[in-house]
């Protein structure tokens, strides 16, 4: 599938707000945002303070910067809504959740990887195992009791054996995967809430309002 190969960087600029899409990059001063917090393009430093934004605008950004933020393309993103409105509870919790299962978040999640982009490139060259088996889908959805790993001939690789000494401290799992630092697993204990998604701010109730346009 077709993925989204401009600087991403402009992403966050776009959404005027830190996206965390380049992993370690977007936590010291060479962030983008830090830089130049305004929308990318020509007209860019004086666009935002002019423009009025309709509410049809704020809901497509909304829905764009969740998208972008998961590197879920439009389609599928639709899906994931589709699946959400038949599911128990609030249609937007209920999307977040879907995302939030998907294996290269989890990847992402547990410290495999310092962004959802390379979580992504983790699972699709196959080092990614779930319950034992190798899993190279980075839109498998995880349930409870599932053990995420890395694939034994992986783990002798570079990648794994730099990783291992700094895996655990890389940052703070979410309390719905429980993971085993010596390991490198990660078991699926519950559902996400949507209390454990919390480092980018979202308002999900404008992506269902723009879908039930
Ligand atoms: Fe780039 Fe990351 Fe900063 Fe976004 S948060 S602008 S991806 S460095």
């Amino acid at each position: 599938m077709a993925r989204y190969t401009d600087a991403v960087c402009k992403l966050c600029r776009r959404e005027g707000m830190k996206l965390y899409l380049k992993g370690e990059r977007c936590f010291t001063p060479k962030c983008a945002i830090e830089r130049r917090n305004y929308p990318p393009g020509q007209h860019g430093p004086t666009r935002r303070s002019r423009r009025k934004v309709s509410d049809f605008g704020r809901q497509l950004r909304e829905k764009q910067k969740v998208r972008r933020i998961y590197g879920v393309y439009e389609r599928q993103f639709r899906r994931y809504f589709r699946q959400a409105v038949k599911a128990k509870g609030m249609t937007g919790t209920a999307l977040l959740q879907l995302l939030e299962r998907r294996l290269d978040n989890v990847v992402y999640r547990m410290g495999l990887a310092s962004s959802r982009a390379q979580a992504r490139q983790l699972v699709t060259h196959g080092h990614i195992t779930v319950n034992g088996r190798k899993v190279d889908i980075a839109s498998y959805s995880v349930r409870p009791g599932d053990i995420i790993g890395v694939k034994e001939t992986s783990r002798k690789k570079r990648y794994f054996k730099d990783l291992a000494e700094e895996f655990g401290q890389r940052q703070t799992p979410p309390k719905w995967l429980d993971v085993d630092v010596a390991n490198m697993t990660a078991t699926v204990v519950a559902l996400p809430e949507r209390e454990d998604i919390q480092d980018v701010p979202i308002n999900e109730q404008l992506i269902v309002e723009f879908y039930s346009r």
